[in-house]
């Protein structure tokens, strides 16, 4: 069985064709720059072979097609014919409340993802281009919607709910949605399995450029801190996260902006990025940070300060918890990050192995033997994750 998994962004696309008898990837790449001048394409094969060229991608269909083409190609393809693709599954940002799991793709299907248009505009018309290409130039191929939300319906209303006056989440279905729940999913699932337990109350630290955290009982998300939008909750590498929302009325009224000036500073603006004035990226902070930065430190001080206030939440929201999971390019990556998050825990009965922490992309169990919670790095696998339900759905 070979399923091809898409993730079409506002102006990318990656895509991965995986064996699924042996969960190898046969051929992974990206279109980026999609609808702009000088699109480019990165194409990877298993044996490491690859190549990068420049293309005109005016949009998603020209995008899919070349994926096609890189899969066939005489040099860089895996595959005699596009049949041989058994399914595709793609990476949907918003399934609303019309999604908690995957499904097979069809008229309804696709009239209810772009009823969600409203809900995620920069990412479900692209998801959708994705999904009505690939039934354009594989006709007769099964399509999976798998949503990056679906994850987190099962959190009470307790846990979804905004204080804000009812009829907005009658009206316009304004509630806390979350993010990442592919992620969340695979790495609450990978650590059950390392923990040969089931029944675990998981807090998942999902951080990277966007950041999240969410708590797992028993399998089930209970409360994640993105929300309406991927905006709220941890301090990320451009967005805000939570902030005293009457701070956007000040700002208007003082700086004279519009609300997409607001929408824009609060999105692309702030976070690490815009608390250090350098960099988005955590590696140049944390670099500037050990150069004697003092901006640099201070936003990663609050990084880390916000984590470790959002677990000490999940703990009381679960009563307890039995393991922490740190996965994304940062948690898999930064052992700074997941050492300096734990020692607000001490309280919790978190303690790390030092030497077990110090390691980058690989599943680790880095508790100290007197830790009474598990900690984990487990790296993440959005697109196997993808494949796994798509195969389980045709
Ligand atoms: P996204 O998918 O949200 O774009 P990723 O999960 O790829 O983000 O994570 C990107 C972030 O991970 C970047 O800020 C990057 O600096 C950070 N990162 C990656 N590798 C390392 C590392 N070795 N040390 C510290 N941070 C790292």
């Amino acid at each position: 069985m070979k399923i091809l998994v898409l993730n079409c962004g506002s102006s990318s696309l990656k895509y991965q064709l995986i064996d699924m008898d042996t969960e190898q990837v046969l051929a992974k790449g990206l279109c980026e720059r999609i609808g702009l001048n000088n699109s480019r394409v990165t194409h990877k094969i298993f044996d490491g072979n690859s190549f990068e060229k420049e293309i005109s991608l005016q949009n998603h269909l020209d995008a899919v097609q070349i994926v096609m083409d890189n899969l066939l190609d005489e040099n860089y393809g895996v595959l005699q014919n596009i049949t041989e693709i058994d399914a595709v599954g793609h990476r949907v940002l918003h399934g609303g409340k019309f999604f908690n799991k995957p499904v097979i793709v069809d008229s309804e299907v696709k009239n209810a993802i772009r009823e969600c248009f409203v809900l995620g505009p920069l990412h479900n018309p692209q998801n959708l281009m994705g999904i009505e290409a690939c039934e354009k130039l594989m006709p007769g191929t099964k399509q999976v919607a798998v949503f990056d939300t679906a994850f987190h319906q099962t959190m009470p209303t307790k846990a979804f709910l905004y204080a804000l006056p009812y009829e907005y989440f009658e009206r316009y279905q304004i509630r806390r949605y979350g993010f990442h729940g592919t992620s969340h999913q695979y790495v609450s699932m990978r650590a059950t399995k390392m923990l040969d337990n089931s029944n675990l109350k998981i807090i998942t630290c999902h951080l990277g450029n966007g950041s999240s955290i969410c708590a797992v009982e028993n399998g089930k998300c209970i409360d994640t801190s993105m929300g309406f939008t991927p905006l709220e909750g941890l301090a990320m590498g451009t967005r805000c996260g939570d902030i005293d929302p009457a701070i956007i009325k000040f700002l208007i009224c003082e700086e004279n902006l519009t609300i997409n000036q607001i929408d824009d500073i609060l999105n692309k603006k702030s976070g690490i990025f815009g608390i250090s004035g350098i960099s988005s990226d955590f590696r140049d902070i944390e670099a500037a940070a050990i150069n004697g930065n003092e901006r640099a430190k201070i936003a990663l001080e609050i990084f880390y300060y916000r984590c470790a206030k959002y677990i000490g939440s999940y703990a009381s929201a679960m009563n307890g918890v039995d393991a922490i999971v740190f996965t994304a390019g940062l948690g898999e990556n930064s052992p700074i990050t997941r050492e300096k998050i734990c020692s607000y825990l001490n309280y919790l009965g978190v303690e790390i192995d030092k030497e077990k922490n110090n390691c980058r992309g690989r599943e680790i169990d880095f508790s100290a033997d007197n830790s009474h919670v598990k900690l984990l790095v487990v790296p993440t696998n959005e697109e196997l994750m993808i494949a796994k339900e798509t195969l389980a759905l045709i």
